[in-house]
């Protein structure tokens, strides 16, 4: 009741939910009483949670933030929330983001941008910006983000808070409307390692109805948080400090990378020589996916449907046409293009080889360290409006985190200073199903 009550009186100025249901969650805190009271209560048990609006709610809107899924009521719960609730925790809403989680500032949303708690004329980064500013603004403990690209890490670290996006395969991606199935990763976010090992613990396992969930046991993250950091060996990767990285961001990052190193361990500079071409890589891989994944927006099983169509031609056109945003438009056109006849080879296929490129020389690197920092956002948050206008301005400040899908790494932001009362990111990237020691490294400097 607390937090529904925050959530009333604060939210209009932010705009992080699409959807609050007091009802269900009231239910579930008393069915959560309940279970306490018999003595079967978990860590997570009562503890209010909200989801993305891309994971499948039962009986609840799940919107993907577009106008095409404006009224669509998912008949099944995604993997991750029948997880989470299965812990006992309660469902307060759904969580504003951009449109089909296109987008690093959550302004292409259909229901309009999310503020930034720390200052309300900026951005609160995306694609997961709801999920991000309601836990900045403690308007709930605990949320769910999706990371294809970095919209776990760089909403959280432009709302100060904690996010960790897992190895690809580690969480189920059932129920979870899809962008790029080949990058897209559900994961934590919370307001330290501590709450995310305890959310990531309950949401991660092997899922049958997921091709590419992974078969790999799942440590205890809670228990494996204490620990020494003495013989950890940090990779500094040069690129991630190069031009483009702003002074103030750079200087809060160093200072905490020398807190690790007063602490006990090693840093050691690494090179990541392809880190240029992540970007352009990962621009032509997700609108691929994205273009494929989103044909079957048509109108006619589920979706806004337009009014009085001609024939089948029209009703997709307009379906379409009004149902989508401009960012996603511009998404399925650049797919469609990289996949076509006669530029596959010279785009999809060069992207994909990239790909392999830096996932190797991200391999490499752990061959002589255990684990990466860097910044996670070259900038704090910017002005509402103030890249809009602009894609590419947009894409470029993916820099450091799209590398890191494009290999399937896992990889945590942690809150780390400010710039002028904005807060500044740490990204921390490990091994391939190393989230334990991402936790605990991060909950050390917590
Ligand atoms: N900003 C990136 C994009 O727009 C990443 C988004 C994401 O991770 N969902 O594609």
């Amino acid at each position: 009741e607390t937090l529904l009550n925050r959530v009333q009186a604060h939210d209009g100025d932010l705009n992080s939910f699409i959807t609050v249901c007091p009802e269900r969650a009231l239910a579930q805190a008393d069915a959560a009483d309940a279970r306490r009271a018999a003595g079967r209560a978990g860590p997570l048990t009562g503890l209010p949670v909200a989801h993305k609006d891309i994971f499948c709610t039962r009986g609840l809107r799940t919107s993907a933030g577009s106008k095409m899924l404006d009224a669509f009521v998912a008949p099944y719960d995604a993997t991750v929330v029948e997880r989470l609730d299965a812990a006992g925790m309660v469902l307060l809403g759904k969580t504003n983001m951009d449109e089909f989680a296109m987008g690093s500032s959550n302004e292409s949303s259909h229901y309009g941008p999310v503020r930034n708690p720390w200052d309300t004329a900026t951005v609160p980064g995306g694609s997961s910006g709801g999920s991000a500013a309601a836990l900045a603004a403690r308007l709930v403990p605990a949320a769910t983000g999706t990371d294809t690209g970095g919209s776990i890490r760089q909403p959280a670290a432009l709302s100060g808070i904690t996010g960790l996006k897992p190895t690809y395969g580690r969480v189920s991606r059932w129920g979870m409307i899809a962008y790029a199935s080949s990058l897209d990763q559900g994961g934590p976010m919370a307001r330290s390692a501590e709450d995310c090992a305890l959310l990531l613990g309950a949401m991660a396992g092997f899922d049958p109805r997921d091709s590419t969930s992974a078969q790999v046991p799942v440590p205890d993250y809670a228990a494996a948080l204490g620990g020494e950091l003495a013989g950890l060996r940090i990779g500094l990767p040069r690129e991630y400090f190069g031009a483009g990285l702003d002074a103030d961001v750079a200087r809060a990052v160093e200072a905490a990378i020398d807190e690790y190193r007063r602490l006990g361990a090693t840093l050691v500079e690494v090179s990541l020589p392809s880190t240029e071409l992540a970007i352009p890589a990962y621009y032509v891989i997700a609108p691929s996916e994205a273009s494929s994944n989103l044909a079957r927006f048509d109108g006619v099983r589920y979706g806004h449907r337009c009014a009085a169509p001609r024939d089948l031609h029209d009703l997709y056109t307009r379906s379409r046409g009004e149902g989508f945003g401009a960012e996603v438009k511009r998404r399925i056109m650049v797919g469609t293009y990289a996949l076509s006849a006669g530029y596959y080879d010279a785009y999809y296929l060069k992207a994909q080889r990239i790909r392999r490129l830096i996932r190797d020389e991200f391999l490499r690197a752990f061959e002589t360290v255990d684990v990466l920092m860097g910044p996670t956002s070259p900038s704090v948050a910017f002005g509402l409006g103030e890249k809009a206008d602009d894609p590419i301005a947009l894409y470029l400040a993916d820099i450091y985190t799209v590398a890191v899908n494009l290999a399937g790494l896992p990889a945590i932001s942690l809150p780390c200073g400010f710039k002028q009362g904005l807060p500044v990111g740490l990204q921390i990237i490990g091994r391939h199903f190393d989230e334990a020691r991402l936790l605990a490294v991060a909950h050390r400097y917590q």
